[in-house]
């Protein structure tokens, strides 16, 4: 059976896994599979599966890796992840 959004899903995670593996030698690469990733999101209005929101700045879109591009610190039961490409702050509650 075709099934749109388990379909899209599956791209999404693909698009992921080449942002990984791109990202230290073409971070422009990762950053562009960031943006596809979303934009197949939201054309079937999909709720982006959560493992992937501290992947990527909700500002600028960028793809993000801890330690390189980023900064993540948990602070009262909220991780905080800095971008350091638009140097602002994204805020993700942790699930108790
Ligand atoms: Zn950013």
């Amino acid at each position: 059976m075709y099934n749109p959004k388990k379909l899209a899903l599956e791209r999404i995670e693909i698009l992921f896994k080449e942002a990984e593996s791109n990202f230290k030698k073409h971070p422009e690469r990762s950053h562009r599979y960031v943006n596809l990733a979303r934009k197949i999101a939201m054309r079937l209005t999909l709720k982006f599966p959560s493992k992937f929101k501290r992947r990527f700045c909700k500002h600028c879109y960028k793809y993000l890796k801890p330690g390189v591009n980023s900064q993540v610190r948990i602070h009262k039961s909220r991780v905080i992840i800095l971008c350091k490409e638009c140097r602002r702050y994204t805020r993700i509650p942790l699930k108790p």
